[in-house]
């Protein structure tokens, strides 16, 4: 049996093609996929610029690393019960060798054991879910309401991250937060942070997407090419500074900006990857100041969380939901997210 997927046949050449359509084997489920998003990772690997991760293996490669599906089949030996046929769900990508301390200590984004090939990360290591269907280990999934909607279950996958880096900081009602970067990430950070009880959000970016973070929930909107964000957010904190950066512009530029925005005890968490870029910081800024600078990984234990998140309401990604394409036409898909034009594009299957 064939099904039709997006590949990968060439750098910077996505087809549509007939590949073989996946069995679930031991373990394993079998998801006809509704929606996947494409995002800036999908996009580097399509340029070739991630060859030297592996990301791909090699070519042909199934893309999709951000999607949702609904169950067709149950494999053998699942012994999981709280899933069935017909049930919509958003799949992880990586669940670590559950064995290494990281994992057994619920870290798995972090797993020790990771590079070793019986490990895969789907849609990077492995065949993605830009296809018809897709089969993953049971373990991956996690079940969504009908509320949450056929398309709209893309976003679970980078919500979760966003969920993820609200722990790091440990987010307190009634606090302050700035986020660098109006794309999907900063987007669903300030609703996540506005959903958790931050009393203010200011997002700082430029550009249409601005409007929509209004939408999504910011307080205060600061375009950097009309004022100096360092200015604006300290003018807006009566000259403190704010108790949290969300940095999720992948921009190395911003990191200082973030530091100097940032009220004393306050905390950074750095979402973006910013390339391998160096940048200088001063050290004597964080010991002073005692300002924490933390990484963000993926998204352990996070898919939950921001499923009943989305269930219930208190975060409303509808105002992300304007770019859907059908799967031939992922080559604009990719343009709009390349030109800015789309904040997530979203293949419908
Ligand atoms: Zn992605
Ligand atoms: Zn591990």
């Amino acid at each position: 049996m064939t099904m039709k997927a997006v590949v990968l046949a060439d750098w910077n050449e996505l087809r549509v093609e007939e590949v073989e359509q996946p069995v679930p084997g031991p373990g394993e489920i079998l998801v006809k996929v509704t929606a996947c998003g494409l995002c800036g990772t999908d996009l580097k690997m399509v340029q070739g610029r991630f060859q030297e991760r592996g990301w791909p293996p090699s070519l042909p490669f199934v893309m999709g690393h951000e999607w949702t599906g609904t169950v067709v089949e149950i494999g053998p030996d699942v012994t999981r019960t709280d899933l069935q046929v017909g049930d919509q769900v958003a799949a992880e990508n990586h669940i670590g060798c559950r064995e290494c301390s990281n994992c057994r200590t619920g870290r798995y984004n972090l797993c020790i054991s990771s590079a070793r090939s019986e490990f895969k990360l789907y849609g990077h290591t492995a065949p993605g879910a830009l296809a018809e269907y897709a089969a993953r280990p049971a373990v991956m999934f996690h079940k969504i309401s009908d509320s949450i909607g056929p398309l709209a279950g893309a976003l679970v996958n980078q919500g979760s991250l966003t969920v993820h880096a609200m722990r790091r900081v440990g987010l307190a009602p009634g606090s302050t937060a700035a986020v660098f970067g109006p794309g999907l990430l900063g987007l669903m950070s300030t609703a996540n942070a506005k959903a958790l009880g931050a009393a203010r959000v200011i997002i700082v970016g430029r550009g249409s997407r601005l409007s929509i973070a209004a939408e999504m929930g910011a307080d205060e909107i600061v375009d950097y090419e009309a004022q100096d964000p360092v200015e604006a957010i300290r003018d807006l904190t009566g000259g403190l500074g704010v108790d949290y950066v969300f940095e999720c512009a992948g921009n190395p530029s911003v990191i200082p900006q973030a530091l100097a925005s940032t009220k004393r005890g306050g905390k950074v968490a750095l979402l973006g990857l910013t390339g391998g870029s160096t940048i200088p910081i001063s050290p004597d800024k964080l010991t002073l100041d005692e300002i924490d600078l933390l990484g963000v990984r993926s998204s352990p234990n996070a898919y939950p969380a921001m499923i009943r998140l989305m269930e219930t309401g208190a975060v409303d990604v509808s105002p992300l939901m304007h770019h859907i394409y059908p799967m031939e036409r992922v080559g604009e898909a990719l343009d709009a997210l390349e030109s800015r034009q789309a904040i997530r594009p979203i293949v419908a299957i």
